[in-house]
């Protein structure tokens, strides 16, 4: 053991003299991509792309989807086969501004750090639905947002002071859709709705503000409709209240009005609304999804535009689980991989007016999923407890952000511990996270990223 120091640091200073003497290359000599993932099967729903296809990536971009693509054209290739490429997830409705050690409020406890729960099952982008309102969104933009790998979008609550329980969140004083839109406006790359979310009154407030904010920042709003009141029934919130290209979320809770009670599919509201061309969301969270709801409605055609986890400490451990277990349940009930990939890439960044994210078009930030389906018998519960069984689950092997890799799970871009060295390891950090790199590429603190 009183050895270990001096090998580990002339270890360090073999691939520290290494990574100096690749910075002071002039880099002509490089292939012309950073990394290749070989004929996995591609579904890229914006491009209509549904099979076996090479994904070249250069640079943190999408450098070209093609039938062949040779191996000697790039630094690394990961072999794909049998696994499906897919754009990065993104989970349209979660829960992250934790860390400010408020109890029993979505600014805070109730709410998850996002790097624990996106890169082991496929998501690179989540939106948080309104944890934070316009007066404290710059405090979880400094604490969460900006320190995250995810890439952590956010729709500002309607409710200045956030989603902190009832107190705040029933106070209709404190719903300013003027002041919701300027917060929105001073941050366009990173507030992409405002919701309006538990309300329990029996007023339109929530709603009406939350358009006006909408309006006025040319973003969606998202809803989640609280209590069910016969003063503002769902129907007119469908019909009238909301624009097309708002999003209605918690889609199978049954809580309000979601379910035509005699057909047990889709409610006369639901119906009209979808023409409108508002969006539908699953949001399955802690209480907001039944098999009694699902099941019938998605064997009547009406599925998801998007599936979202509402992820948070109530549903991390309970039905919902994670974003993966969400696709899967939809799959047990009857939707195929192609639509479930739809409605977790490009549709969910359709609907938040992000279009660069979502795609594998040439040029698209390189954020992927290399995704398994693994075959065998599984059980997939709902709020009430009740289970559908699934013989089909989604698994996530492998996930790239902005071109590296950020998550493997079966360490497929990793050599054997006693086969030599990839003999492009010096320039390692060009494809993955899992690399040495020099001191002086560290991030810059207090500079702000893009999202
Ligand atoms: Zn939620």
């Amino acid at each position: 053991m009183k050895q270990f120091p001096k090998r580990t640091i002339a270890h360090c200073s073999t691939v520290l003299s290494l990574l100096i003497a690749s910075n002071a290359f002039a880099q002509t000599g490089l292939p012309a991509y950073d990394l290749l993932l070989h004929q996995g099967h591609v579904i890229d729903a914006r491009n209509h792309i549904d099979s076996v296809m090479d994904v070249a990536i250069k640079d943190g971009k999408v450098a070209k989807v093609a039938e062949h693509i040779p191996s000697t054209d790039a630094l690394k290739t990961i072999d794909a086969k049998g696994l499906y490429v897919t754009p990065g997830l993104i989970d349209l409705h979660v829960h992250v501004y934790s860390g400010t050690g408020e109890r029993n409020s979505y600014a805070g406890d109730n709410s998850v750090p996002p790097d624990g729960f996106t890169f082991r099952v496929g998501v690179t982008t989540v939106v948080d639905a309104g944890c934070s309102g316009w007066k404290n969104f710059e405090d979880f933009k400094q604490r969460i947002i900006d320190r995250s790998k995810t890439r952590v979008l956010a729709m500002l609550n309607i409710v200045g002071s956030g989603m902190r329980g009832d107190k705040y969140e029933q106070n209709i004083a404190d719903m300013d859709g003027e002041a919701t839109a300027q917060m929105a406006l001073k941050y366009p790359q990173t507030v992409v709705g405002i919701k309006t979310a538990h309300f329990g009154g029996p007023e339109w407030t929530p709603v009406e503000q939350a358009v006006i904010a909408g309006t006025k920042a040319n973003i969606p709003v998202m809803v989640d409709f609280g209590t069910d009141r016969p003063t503002r029934p769902l129907y007119d919130l469908l019909t009238k209240k909301l624009r097309p290209g708002d999003i209605y979320t918690h889609m199978y809770s049954g809580l309000r009005q979601e379910q035509d009670p005699t057909t047990l599919g889709p409610s006369k509201a639901f119906i009209e609304g979808r023409k409108r061309g508002v969006y539908f969301d699953a949001g399955t969270g802690g209480g907001s999804f039944k098999w009694s709801l699902a099941v019938p409605m998605v064997k009547d055609g009406f599925i998801p535009d998007s599936i979202s986890t509402d992820l948070h400490i109530g549903s991390m451990n309970g039905a919902t689980k994670d974003a993966l277990n969400v696709a899967s349940k939809m799959m047990a009930i009857g939707l195929s991989l192609q639509e479930i990939i739809a409605e977790m890439t490009s549709h969910p960044a359709h609907e938040i007016k992000r279009e660069d994210l979502g795609n594998l078009s040439q040029g698209s930030v390189a954020d992927i999923a290399v995704l398994r389906v693994e075959k065998g018998h599984y059980g997939f519960t709902d709020m009430q407890n009740t289970r559908v069984d699934g013989t089909e689950k989604l698994v996530a092997e492998l996930t790239i952000k902005d071109g590296k890799i950020v998550y493997d799970l079966n360490g497929m871009e990793a050599k054997l511990w006693n086969e030599p060295l990839d003999p492009n390891a010096k320039y390692a950090s060009r494809w993955t996270t899992f690399a040495p790199r020099p001191p002086d590429t560290h991030n810059t603190p207090g500079k702000e990223m893009p999202h």
